[in-house]
């Protein structure tokens, strides 16, 4: 890797938002709150046709992995999971009630935690649950994340009997001492045992999940994890970024924080992984994600037909996204909303028939076209000034003079084009996305002119 491209790393890694949602979660309101919500679903049950999308969180694991950024319950009693599903069933039945006769649903998605730590019973009562209240469309996309440990060839098959039709495995790593260090007994044989079940159940798409800088990881040995995930040939492969951030994520202090691999190392894993992908054929969809050429999201990146929500990227966009279960975050009609985190207040809010909403925001109009910008940048590499003002009635140029002005150093160094009225990410852009995405966040910016020191260290780096 060149010299100058580290000098790049050295002046853009800095802390910054993902952009899974524009206004990102630090603006979103504590004051928002169930009513809200119930608001949105109101406004969302008008239109009976449109489709809908679903999230399910089930926040269960066996163990807690070290690097791990999410809210887990750590427990083997699998029959904890009994009182999370009543109140499950009761979240669904408020939110159905309040979508009236709305409820074609075209992506239902099961995350975590694991959701294959629910043993056959409780897989089937939720799946039931679901389709007792919603009708899945035939076409729709059925997808869910599954922990390899505590999977088996025989729940693989379950889920296809269940219609579940996309698969996504959390591997991270294959090097055993990478995955020892961060508390994650997977070996690779284990791996490559609920692959190869994965296949052999006919899964349409199979996504293997993989993270970057971690303890032990260098550009030699995760380019040897790389190379093997390539020979098994997955549909979709998803390179995450490892955020460290202990004073938010108190269980990362377990982590020997010298053991992680610098800036300068992290970002030479990520190159050498990526240009490993592409060599084989796959094609990066946003910043993280590759997908073989033949794959439905390769074909809609060549016709800027990406989508990107809090699931991750589709071809299939739902207007509003339905979500369910601890710190589920739904996106319906122009709100955001976020569930409870807390087990015990979820189940308070919920024993007492109310939507367990603790935070929210509904977009304005400037939010709006702000969103529409970011996440066509984030999703699709490239923005087209004439799409953008006919959508939102503006002149491009004159509404975001300021942030093209700012984007005038990245374009000097070589990580956008402005041409034809496009704004386009180059190959070395791409490595840089969060950062063109940035002059563009109104929020981020008007914190940054208030002096509001604490406005970037709540964000993981962005490269
Ligand atoms: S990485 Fe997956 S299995 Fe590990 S703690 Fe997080 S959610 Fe659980």
């Amino acid at each position: 890797m060149d010299e100058t491209l580290l000098a790049l790393v050295a002046k853009y890694d800095r802390p910054g938002p993902r952009y899974t949602s524009y206004p990102t979660a630090p603006e979103w309101r504590d004051d928002f709150g169930p009513a809200d919500y119930a608001g949105a679903l109101a406004a969302a049950a008008a239109a009976e046709q449109a489709p809908l999308a679903l999230y399910v969180h089930i926040p269960f694991c066996e163990e807690r992995c070290t690097f791990c950024g999410c809210n887990v319950v750590v427990t083997r009693k699998r029959e904890t999971a009994d009182a999370y599903l009543d109140r499950l069933e009761r979240e669904i039945d408020l939110v159905a009630a309040a979508l009236g006769r709305r409820r074609l649903v075209t992506q239902l998605h099961w995350g975590g935690g694991t959701p294959n730590y629910l043993d056959e019973p409780r897989l089937r009562r939720l799946m039931a649950m679901l389709r007792a209240r919603f009708a899945l469309d035939p076409a729709a996309e059925i997808a869910l994340e599954i922990d390899p440990v505590v999977a088996s060839p025989q729940q693989v098959r379950l889920l296809r009997e269940l219609g579940f039709n996309r698969i996504s495995l959390g591997v991270q790593d294959l090097d055993w001492t990478v995955l020892q260090a961060v508390n994650r007994r997977q070996p690779e044989a284990l791996t490559r045992l609920i692959y190869t079940a994965c296949r052999e159940a006919g899964f349409a798409g199979v996504n293997l999940d993989l993270i970057y800088g971690l303890p032990h990881q260098r550009p030699e040995n995760f380019g040897e994890t790389v190379r093997k995930i390539i020979d098994l040939q997955p549909d979709r492969v998803a390179l995450f970024s490892y955020a460290h951030v202990p004073w938010l994520k108190k269980h990362q202090q377990a982590l020997d924080a010298a053991t992680l691999p610098d800036a300068a190392t992290k970002f030479r894993i990520f190159h050498g992984a990526r240009a490993r992908f592409l060599a084989a054929g796959y094609v990066q969809i946003g910043m993280d994600h590759f997908a073989r050429p033949g794959d439905e999201l390769a074909a809609a990146l060549r016709e800027r037909r990406v989508h990107r929500n809090f699931m991750g990227y589709t071809v299939l966009p739902a207007d509003d996204l339905v979500a369910f279960g601890i710190t589920a975050i739904s996106a319906v009609a122009g709100r955001f909303a976020q569930n409870e985190p807390r087990l015990a207040r979820y189940y308070r809010a919920l024993d007492a028939g109310e939507l367990p909403t603790v935070k929210g925001y509904e977009l304005d109009a400037d939010d709006r076209l702000r969103a529409h910008v970011i996440s066509t940048l984030m999703c699709n590499f490239d923005l087209r000034f004439a799409e953008v003002e006919a959508r939102f009635g503006i002149d491009f140029r004159a509404t975001f003079a300021a942030e093209l002005a700012e984007l005038a150093a990245a374009r000097d160094d070589g990580l956008i084009e402005l041409a034809d009225g496009t704004l386009r990410a180059t190959d070395t852009g791409r490595l840089f996305i969060r950062n063109i995405c940035m002059p563009f966040d109104a929020h981020l910016r008007r914190r940054r002119a208030a002096g509001d020191a604490d406005a970037a260290p709540r964000f993981s780096r962005t490269v």
